[in-house]
């Protein structure tokens, strides 16, 4: 396949009208070729004008039909062969093997959502047959399933370059639930962007979807990405990225006539709680898996761990020598891009500055090549200095974590009380302990969405129960994930039929049961037809 640098609006590939910029080669810092084509607004309204006009007819087929389009997303996916991978590669820095294990859960995700959608179970189908002789009033009948909220803009992240782009996610749960997708790609990576949006157009070719149902179109975020959350024909927005970006789009959205809901999951420093126990047991261990999660990719995943909590003593300085230890040996890594760098540089400045902020530890040096490479590193404060000083719970975005010594358990269970809402908390622990620390353990469930035991939270499994979301400022919403088929609540709303004619009803309502799904009838769960 070739890189024109086009947009894709409603099956059209067309030159963007507000100029072009260049993709960027991170390990090197040179431009890569074609030149991208910016969108202009009337493009943008164009795609969201294609995805309206197509909604009803996408949201109202049978989810095997649609279940039939996102298998074909993902065959030509890999259709696309070692282009991509390359392409993912020259775009982000990341090894072959990384770009090759995200192709794989992509298309792995697609894949898992088109299984999941012929079994009916999103649809949560419920029917309560009419009661006409009951006394005093009669109960008429009533019926109710969720239906596709309309068209989702998705905004792609910089740093999962496939999975949580343009056919990651957020639009493999949207086409899952029966609602047209137009991306905003990444500045980051556009080739791939397009590349990726070149399988998704021969898929929808192939299987006969409306042209409307994906459009990817490239520019600045503060232009086309804004003009799309604000364009009424949009329902619902999917996004993942920094706290201002997302809070950017958050604001917008509600400030429209008609608010909608944006589904962001934006920034988290993770906690890893060691209690004492599991460090005396095995410092040397948690250190090195520690060390591991922490600069896994460059430390560029939202579950990086960038914070540690423990109580002082002889075990928690075991634990910070080993990481130590272990860290002098992390090479330096390549950064995403430019902007992500300098975000990495000054964040990291700005936590050293902070008062009983000590550097402890770090990998190697940083390359002087003219590559976006930073270092991996350590910090360490006490338990007064963090619960006094809120800037030390601001993510930096890579391979930093700051440990915080608490001067007792009752300082520990203080700091946790402390901490902002997180994608995940982790806690290394015996089994004794678990259930001696339950009053921390409750603390540490209020503030997560995700609570990680004797593991690490990077890896974040692509399946039936995960949950990839928290309580804000982790996402604007605690009770979505924006990751596995849990997801797709997202993008669909209930909707009750009373009194409606039999034959006229959606397949998921009819009495006959023709899409042989589960439902909750007359309060039980049955596939019986009525
Ligand atoms: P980002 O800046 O939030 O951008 C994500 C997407 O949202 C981009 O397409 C961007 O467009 C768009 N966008 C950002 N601000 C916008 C606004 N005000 N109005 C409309 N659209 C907007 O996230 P990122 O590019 O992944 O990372 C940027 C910095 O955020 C990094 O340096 C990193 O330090 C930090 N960060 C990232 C993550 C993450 O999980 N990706 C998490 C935490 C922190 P443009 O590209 O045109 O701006």
């Amino acid at each position: 396949m070739t890189i024109t640098g086009k947009q894709l609006i409603a099956g059209n590939w067309t030159d963007g009208r507000a100029g072009s910029f260049h993709g960027v080669n991170p390990a090197t810092g040179e431009n890569l070729e074609p030149a991208i084509t910016a969108a202009d607004e009337f493009q943008v309204t164009e795609a969201v004008n294609a995805a309206s006009a197509c909604a009803t007819e996408f949201a109202n087929l049978a989810p095997a039909k649609r279940a039939e389009f996102l298998n074909a997303c993902a065959d030509e996916i890999m259709n696309l062969g070692d282009e991509l991978l390359e392409r993912v590669s020259a775009e982000t820095g990341y090894p072959l093997a990384r770009a090759q294990g995200e192709r794989g859960r992509t298309c792995g995700q697609l894949r898992l959502f088109a299984d999941w959608i012929v079994q009916g179970e999103y649809l949560d189908a419920r029917i309560d047959t009419a009661l006409p002789e009951r006394e005093p009033l009669p109960r008429p009948d009533l019926r109710s399933f969720n239906q596709a909220l309309g068209p989702v803009a998705v905004f792609g992240a910089s740093n999962f370059p496939l999975a949580f782009s343009v056919a990651g996610g957020d639009t493999a749960a949207a086409f899952a639930a029966g609602c047209p997708v137009i991306v905003k790609g990444h500045n980051s990576h556009p080739g791939t962007s397009e590349l990726v949006a070149q399988a998704i157009d021969k898929a929808v070719k192939a299987t006969g979807m409306p042209a409307g149902v994906f459009s990817l179109i490239m520019g600045s975020g503060r232009r086309v990405g804004a003009e799309l959350v604000k364009a009424p024909g949009i329902k619902a927005v999917g996004f993942t990225g920094s706290l201002q970006g997302g809070m950017a789009l958050f604001n917008l959205a509600n400030a429209r006539p008609e608010p909608i809901p944006v589904f962001a999951e934006m920034g988290s420093i993770n906690p890893v709680v060691l209690l004492p126990e599991a460090l005396k047991e095995k410092a040397e261990t948690i250190a090195e898996g520690f060390v591991g999660s922490l600069t896994l990719g460059t430390g560029q995943f939202c579950v990086n761990p960038g914070l540690v909590l423990a109580v002082e003593g002889e075990e928690l300085d075991r634990f910070i020598s080993a990481t130590c230890e272990a860290l002098s040996k992390v090479g330096c890594g390549v950064m995403l891009n430019e902007n992500t760098l300098a975000g990495y540089q000054s964040g990291v400045a700005r936590l050293r500055d902070q008062e009983g902020v000590e550097q402890v530890g770090c990998g190697e040096p940083a390359g002087d090549d003219k590559g976006f490479t930073c270092q991996a590193g350590l910090l360490t404060v006490d338990g007064k200095n963090f619960l006094a000083n809120k800037e030390l719970q601001e993510e930096v975005f890579g391979p930093m974590s700051l440990v915080v010594k608490c001067r007792d358990r009752a300082e520990l269970l203080q700091a946790i009380s402390s901490l902002q809402g997180q994608l995940t908390g982790t806690l290394q622990c015996t089994e004794s302990e678990l259930a001696g620390y339950a009053d921390l353990v409750e603390v540490l469930r209020q503030k997560v969405g995700r609570v990680v035991c004797n593991n690490f939270p990077t890896g974040v499994e692509v399946c039936h129960s995960m949950m990839h979301g928290g309580p804000f400022p982790a996402a604007t919403d605690a009770r979505f994930t924006s990751v596995g088929t849990m997801s797709i609540a997202r993008f669909v709303r209930p909707i009750c039929f009373q009194n409606y004619p039999e034959a006229l009803l959606p397949d998921a309502l009819k009495n006959s049961n023709p899409l042989n799904i589960a439902r909750l009838v007359n309060g039980e769960k049955t596939s019986d037809a009525i």
